[in-house]
Order: C-alpha cells, then sequence, then structure tokens
C-alpha cells in the first residue's frame, strides 16, 4: 500500500463499496483513482447486487473475505456475502472508520425514483447513517452499451478530496450521475422525475409451472429540464444532486394536522 512516510500528515481513509460486485470495472476505476490521494479499503459484494436498496442482512450470517484476485493491487480488497449496505457496516466495523464513504461507479445512472431502490446509493446511505461523509457514482452507458471510467473516476477523486477537506451536513449525500461521452461540463442539479412502472412477464419453467419475472418500463423523465438530474445527464453533463435523507414533505405538514383524527 503506498502509505504516507511516518513524517506526513495522515493521508484520509477512503471505503469504496458498490452494488454490482467486486469483480465490477466501475469500482476498480473508482478505488484505483480514489488511491491517488487516500488510504483506500475496498468492500463489496461478492455478486451483482444491484436494485437491493437498503436492504440489510439480519437472518444469516455474513463472511468478510479478502480477495487478492479482484485486481486492486496493493489496495486491500474485501468481499461480502450480502447487500451493498452490509458491505459498509462490516467495512466501518471491522477496519475502523474511514473519512468518506463512495460507492461506484455504477453500470447505469441512478436518477430520480431509481434513489430508492439503487444498491449503489444505499451503500452511500448506509455510511451517512454510520455519521460519515458519503457519495455515491453512477454512469450512462453509451449507445453500444459500453463505459469508459477513466475520466468519470478523475473526477470523482477531485470531487471526493473536496468533501474530505469540507464535510458534508449531516444526512445529506452526494448522489453523482456521469453521461456515457466525455461530459461538457458540470451541473449542480436536484433529484428529477425518472419513475418507473412495474411490469411483471409470467412464464413456464420446464415443468409446465408458472414463474415470475419483475421487470419495469420508465414512464416519466424530465429530459429537456437540466437543473434536474435526468435532464443534466442526457444534455452531456456530469450531475451532482445534493441528497437529503429526510423525506418530511414539509410543506403538507399542515394540511395533514387538518384532517388526522385524533383518538
Ligand atoms: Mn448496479
Amino acid at each position: 500500500m503506498s502509505a504516507a512516510s511516518p513524517s506526513a500528515a495522515r493521508r484520509p481513509r477512503v471505503l469504496v463499496a458498490n452494488d454490482d460486485g467486486i469483480f465490477s470495472p466501475g469500482i476498480k476505476a473508482l478505488g484505483l483513482a480514489m488511491s491517488e490521494w487516500a488510504d483506500v479499503v475496498v468492500v463489496a459484494p461478492d455478486v451483482e447486487q444491484s436494485a437491493v436498496g437498503h436492504g440489510i442482512t439480519i437472518r444469516r450470517p455474513l463472511r468478510f473475505k479478502h480477495t487478492a484476485a479482484a485486481g486492486f493491487g496493493d489496495i486491500p480488497a474485501y468481499r461480502v456475502d450480502g447487500t451493498p449496505a452490509d458491505c459498509v457496516v462490516l467495512g466501518v466495523h471491522l477496519l475502523g472508520p474511514p473519512d468518506l464513504v463512495v460507492s461506484g461507479i455504477n453500470i447505469g445512472p441512478n436518477l430520480g425514483d431509481d434513489l430508492t431502490h439503487s444498491g449503489t446509493v444505499a451503500a452511500a446511505i448506509e455510511g451517512l447513517t454510520l455519521g460519515l461523509p458519503s457519495i455515491a457514482f453512477s454512469q450512462m452507458s453509451n449507445p453500444a452499451g459500453e463505459y469508459e471510467f477513466g475520466a468519470s473516476a478523475a473526477y470523482a477523486a477531485k470531487l471526493a478530496r473536496e468533501v474530505v477537506a469540507r464535510g458534508l451536513p449531516p444526512r445529506v449525500l452526494l448522489n453523482v450521475n456521469f453521461p456515457a461521452q466525455a461530459a461538457r461540463g458540470v451541473r449542480v442539479t436536484r433529484v428529477g422525475a425518472h419513475r418507473w412502472v412495474d411490469s411483471l412477464l409470467t412464464r413456464q419453467d420446464p415443468e409446465g409451472r408458472d414463474y415470475h419475472w419483475v421487470a419495469g418500463v420508465s414512464t416519466a423523465h424530465d429530459s429537456d429540464d437540466e437543473s434536474t438530474d435526468y435532464g443534466a445527464i442526457h444534455a452531456g453533463y456530469v450531475s451532482v444532486s445534493p441528497v437529503r435523507l429526510d423525506l418530511t414533505a414539509q410543506d403538507l405538514l399542515g394540511e395533514v394536522e387538518g384532517y388526522a383524527p385524533a383518538l
């Protein structure tokens, strides 16, 4: 590990997680970029855990295994047979609290309503609940379905360094999405309307019994509003959204007060 010399100031510690699994090229790019300026540990699911949301595993034990095969070189990398949130819990408790939690770079964007089912974002939320500054990173694919993470990872490292220096308010994370191609610039955005409606495919197994496959179709987005996350990346910009974990509809407190029955 490229540890600082004894006389130098302590290097920041960064925990890198994801939901695509420890062998994803996105987490490799992110971990290596962070290691340019921080002491990195990688803790990631052993298999893909996309769309598991903020699930945690409480009904069975978890394993935490050092994994040299993931290609991180001298960076300590561990795989967990659990969810992205489990990875952050185990990483923080077993390796000590880092100065920052980062998650990604996810294969595919996490925008609008995606934030509620995203395992990538959940890892960052778990960082928040443990009191740590946290950032989630995701990227769109190009029309050929390919990903080039180099420039995104370099930007992620620059932004992360800024966040370590400044901190983030309690219960606020940054959700960052990269466009597929070279970005035109950076937009600080609000979480927009990227909505999905579940669809269900029913087929039959070889025994003739029905099985069901949950899918979804994207039904709404605001692609022409560059003040939103969706609009920004579709216009070719990096989208950086500050996201607050407090989901209260502040504007409706009075209205609900008016009709919630008394006991
Ligand atoms: Mn994923």
